[in-house]
C-alpha cells in the first residue's frame, strides 16, 4: 500500500531555521504581546502583500470578527455560502444578519450582477470571498458599494500574496483579512491579518485584538483576545522567507494537473484569472456527471480507496448549517448549491510529487463511464 496523501501539508521552514528564530525569543521571556517577532512580521507582510496598514491576529477568523465589531455595522451583510464557516460565523457573531448572494459559476464568488437586488434600507456592508484563489470582481463591488454607501469586507484566506493588475489584493474594500492557519499557502501555524487604510479604524481593531483596553487605565471597548504569540509569528517570519518558492513549487503541481486533466469532457478546471497573479492555492475540480458518467462523491470514493483524501470544499454551503436551525433557504443560491454538490479539491501543496499527481489523475479517468 502507498502511503496516504493528504488535501494538503503544511509549509514549514527547516527545522534549525526555526529554533534560530526563536533564540530570541527564549532569552528575552517576552512570549506575547505584541512582541519584536510579531512587530517585525507586520512590517515584512505590509511590504509583501503591498497593502498601506496591515494588524495581525491569532487567527483570520477573529481578523474578520473583530473588524466587523470595529466597523461599528448593524443591520445586513450581502454575503455569500460557498465558503468556509469563518465568514458566515463572524456575521452572525457580530449580531448581523447575513443576506446570501448568489455566486459565479466559473469564479465561484459573488455574483455581482444579483448584489443590488439584495441591497435593502438595512443592508451595511458587503462581504465578499476570494474563493480558491480566484478574486471577487473587484472593481463591480466597489462601484456598487459606493453608489450604495455600503462598507467592503473581503475574506481573503485564499488569497495570500496574491495582486490584481500589479496592486496587492489585501488593497482592496475597507479591509481585507487574511488567514494564516497551518493549511493555507502561508502560514503561521495558527495566525490572521486585517488590512485596511483608515487609521481611526485601526486604532480600534487593535485594542480590541487586546481586550479593547487603549491605555493602561483604559478600557473603551467590549474586546476579545487575539494576539498573535511570537512563536506564531517566528513560524510566519520563517515561512514568508520560502513563500514565492513554495508558490513557484505549487504552480507546477497545478500544471501537471492541467496537462493530465485539460479536455476531460465533463470535468470542469479552474483556469487563472487575466490581470492576476495567482498563489495557485487550491485545486478545484468541477465534475459532470451527465458527460463524466460518474459524479463527485463516486470520484472522492475512489480515492479514498486509492489512500487520496481529497475535500469536498465547499460542502455544505454554510446557509444549510444546523447551527442556523434552517433560517435560511439554500435554493435562494442554485448555483452555489449546484457547484458545492459537484466539486472536490484535489491533494495540492509545494512538495506533492509530480508522478503522484499522474496517480491521482489516472484514478480520476478511471472513474469516467
Ligand atoms: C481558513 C479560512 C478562514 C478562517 O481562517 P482561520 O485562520 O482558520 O481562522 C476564513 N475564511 C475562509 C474562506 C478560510 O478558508
Amino acid at each position: 500500500m502507498t502511503d496516504k496523501i493528504l488535501v494538503t501539508r503544511s509549509s514549514m521552514p527547516e527545522y534549525d531555521e526555526y529554533i534560530r528564530e526563536i533564540k530570541d525569543v527564549w532569552d528575552s521571556r517576552w512570549l506575547t504581546n505584541m512582541g519584536p517577532k510579531h512587530q517585525q512580521l507586520q512590517t515584512e507582510l505590509k511590504k509583501y502583500l503591498g497593502v498601506e496598514s496591515i494588524d495581525l491576529f491569532t487567527n483570520g477568523h477573529m481578523a474578520l470578527e473583530l473588524t466587523l465589531q470595529a466597523l461599528r455595522l448593524s443591520g445586513e451583510v450581502i454575503t455569500t455560502p460557498f465558503t468556509f464557516a469563518s465568514t458566515t460565523h463572524s456575521i452572525i457573531r457580530n449580531g448581523l444578519e447575513p443576506v446570501f448572494c448568489d455566486i459565479d459559476p466559473v469564479t465561484y464568488t459573488i455574483d455581482t450582477n444579483k448584489i443590488e437586488s439584495l441591497i435593502t434600507d438595512r443592508t451595511c456592508a458587503i462581504m465578499p470571498v476570494h474563493v480558491y484563489g480566484n478574486i471577487c470582481n473587484v472593481d463591480d463591488i466597489d462601484r456598487i458599494a459606493k453608489a450604495h454607501g455600503l462598507k467592503v469586507i473581503y475574506d481573503a484566506a485564499h488569497t495570500f500574496g496574491e495582486t490584481y493588475c500589479g496592486k496587492g489584493i489585501g488593497s482592496f474594500g475597507d479591509v481585507s483579512c487574511f488567514s494564516f492557519h497551518a493549511t493555507k499557502v502561508f502560514n503561521s501555524i495558527e495566525g490572521g491579518a486585517a488590512c485596511f487604510k483608515d487609521e481611526e479604524f485601526g486604532k480600534v481593531l487593535y485594542s480590541l485584538k487586546n481586550f479593547g483596553i487603549t491605555s493602561p487605565e483604559d478600557v473603551d471597548y467590549i474586546g476579545s483576545n487575539a494576539k498573535m504569540n511570537e512563536f506564531c509569528a517566528a513560524m510566519g517570519i520563517c515561512n514568508l522567507r520560502h513563500v514565492d518558492e513554495e508558490i513557484a513549487k505549487r504552480r507546477a503541481v497545478v500544471e501537471r494537473y492541467n496537462s493530465n486533466l485539460s479536455g476531460i469532457d465533463g470535468v470542469k478546471l479552474n483556469d487563472v484569472q487575466p490581470d492576476v497573479k495567482s498563489n495557485y492555492a487550491y485545486y478545484p475540480v468541477v465534475f459532470d456527471k451527465k458527460v463524466f458518467g460518474a459524479d463527485r462523491d463516486e470520484v472522492f470514493v475512489a480515492l479514498s480507496e486509492n489512500n487520496i483524501t481529497a475535500r469536498k470544499y465547499f460542502y455544505p454551503l454554510t446557509n444549510s448549517f444546523a447551527a442556523f436551525g434552517g433560517k435560511y433557504d439554500v435554493n435562494q443560491t442554485p448555483v452555489a448549491l449546484d457547484i458545492s454538490s459537484r466539486v472536490l479539491t484535489l491533494p495540492l501543496y509545494a512538495d506533492l510529487p509530480l508522478d503522484d499527481v499522474d496517480r491521482i489523475c489516472n484514478i480520476i479517468v478511471s472513474c469516467k463511464k
